[in-house]
C-alpha cells in the first residue's frame, strides 16, 4: 500500500503515487533527474492522459539537429496513435509535419491542462505548499504575436534571465510572485525544446487575472476550442 497523503493537485487525502513535472514523456532516454511531486492515482491517470498529446503538439517543428531523438519519438508516436480522435490529430500532424512544420492547429484546452499542472507541480516543489482552492490560470504563447506592455516585457525579461534548465534544453522555466499579497499569484515563463515558450499566470480568483491590469495579450481572440498554436 502506498503512503497516505495529500495530492498536490486535488488536495484529497489518498494513497500517493508520484507525478513527474514536467511530464516524463517529454524527455528521451536516458532521462535526466526529474522533479516529482506527490499525486493521487486518479489525478495521475486523468492528468497523464494529456501528456502524449501535449508532447506531440509541443515537439512539432522542433530543431531536429539539437533534438534528434525527440523528433524520432514524435514520428513513432504519430504512427502508433490508434484512438479515432488521435488519428485525426495524427493526420493533421503528418500533413503539417514536413512541408510546414511550424503551423499546427491543436487543442488549446489540453495544452492548458498540462501547463496548469506543470505550474502547480513546480509551485509545490519550490514552495512546499499546494495551490489550494480554485486557482485561475491563463497562458499566452510567447511569440511575435504577443503584445506586451512595458511592465509585462520587463517581467518577461526578468523571467527569461533566470531560467532553470532540466534535460539539455528540453525544458526551461522560471517564476516569480505576481500579485502580492495574493498567495497564489505567480507568473511563469516555460520554454520547451527552445522552441515553444509560454507565459502563464495563476491567481486564486479569475478576476485577478483577466482584469484591466492584464499585462500581456495575444492578438488572436481566445474564443473557440481550437487555436492555431504555431
Ligand atoms: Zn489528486
Amino acid at each position: 500500500m502506498n503512503k497516505l497523503g495529500h495530492c498536490t493537485y486535488c488536495g484529497e487525502l489518498r494513497e500517493l503515487t508520484v507525478d513527474h513535472v514536467p511530464p516524463r514523456c517529454l524527455f528521451s532516454k536516458p532521462r535526466p533527474p526529474l522533479i516529482t511531486v506527490p499525486c493521487c492515482e486518479p489525478c495521475n491517470r486523468e492528468l497523464g492522459s494529456h501528456d502524449e498529446y501535449f508532447r506531440l503538439a509541443i515537439t512539432t517543428g522542433i530543431d531536429a539537429i539539437n533534438f534528434p531523438k525527440e523528433v524520432a519519438d514524435s514520428v513513432r508516436a504519430i504512427n502508433s496513435l490508434t484512438r479515432p480522435q488521435s488519428r485525426g490529430f495524427a493526420q493533421r500532424m503528418l500533413r503539417d509535419y514536413q512541408p510546414n512544420p511550424s503551423r499546427l492547429t491543436i487543442d488549446k484546452g489540453r495544452v492548458e491542462i498540462v501547463l496548469h499542472r506543470i505550474v502547480r507541480g513546480l509551485f509545490y516543489h519550490h514552495e512546499q505548499r499546494r495551490m489550494d482552492g480554485p486557482i485561475a490560470f491563463a497562458f499566452r504563447m510567447v511569440d511575435q504575436n504577443l503584445k506586451v506592455s512595458l511592465d509585462g516585457q520587463q517581467r518577461l525579461d526578468r523571467l527569461a534571465s533566470s531560467l532553470v534548465t532540466i534535460g539539455n534544453g528540453v525544458f526551461r522555466y522560471s517564476f516569480e510572485s505576481f500579485l502580492e499579497p495574493e498567495p497564489f499569484g505567480t507568473a511563469w515563463l516555460m520554454r520547451f525544446y527552445d522552441h515553444k515558450a509560454f507565459f502563464c499566470v495563476t491567481a486564486s480568483d479569475s478576476s485577478e487575472i483577466l482584469g484591466e491590469n492584464s499585462q500581456v495579450s495575444n492578438t488572436a481572440e481566445d474564443g473557440g476550442e481550437n487555436d492555431n498554436l504555431q
